[in-house]
């Protein structure tokens, strides 16, 4: 939480590259992974990390998937905790910047790798992960990373613990992601009609339109 991985801030490329090289990269190394570092392909933005713990050639083979950018921590709007780069405890909750995403859910992800290692003393499959740290401007050079690395990602599974929560006391699964596409929409809503005039049901002006669903992402 403590490294302001803001990739909207052009300026902090450097804790982008510390937060997979000083933090992620240590972290799954001391579970048996083997990590390396890549430069983004675009020559611009943040790198991208690919650690793999190989367990059997038999075995599955499960991808996961991470970011270690976050938004900006708008620090002057924060109302809880002590401010987006300190971790705070209240009760339930955390505070801070990239608990809800994603600095959390991946952190979750090794914690209960770690359980199953410190339970079984091995996990009974092959895992990947792939961290990446410009998902917050659009994952630049992500496309590009993923097609030259094929071989290196090749999985059985990708597990993605990223994207949209539905309710906050129960978990969400999405089973199948097929991309995201952002779009803005302005609706000109037309006048109220009645029922008799159209046959149709009679409806608000614009009811139905103010909910928009996207795909998990
Ligand atoms: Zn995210």
């Amino acid at each position: 939480m403590a490294i302001r991985t803001e990739s909207q801030d052009p300026d902090l490329g450097p804790a982008l590259q510390t937060y997979l090289e000083g933090e992620m990269a240590p972290t799954l190394a001391a579970l048996g992974f083997i990590c390396s570092l890549h430069a983004n392909p675009d020559g611009r933005h943040g790198p991208l990390m690919i650690a793999k713990r190989h367990e059997g050639d038999h075995l599955p083979t499960v991808l996961i998937y991470g970011h270690g950018d976050v938004i900006r921590g708008q620090d002057a709007s924060w109302t809880r905790g002590h401010g987006p780069w300190t971790l705070a405890q209240d009760g339930e909750r955390l505070y801070g910047r990239g608990t809800a995403d994603n600095k959390g859910q991946h952190s979750i992800n090794i914690a209960a790798l770690a359980q199953v290692l410190k339970a079984r003393g091995n996990l009974g499959f092959n895992v990947k992960w792939l961290v990446e740290t410009g998902e917050e401007t659009g994952s630049p050079g992500l496309a590009d990373f993923c097609t030259a690395q094929r071989e290196a990602l090749s999985a059985n599974v990708l597990i993605a613990s990223d994207g949209p929560r539905l309710r906050r006391d129960r978990p969400t699964v999405f089973l199948g992601s097929r991309g995201v596409a952002n779009f803005e929409l302005t609706l000109k809503l037309r006048e109220a009609r009645t029922t008799a005039a159209t046959g149709w049901p009679s409806e608000e002006p614009g009811h139905g339109a103010g909910e928009c669903h996207r795909l998990p992402g």
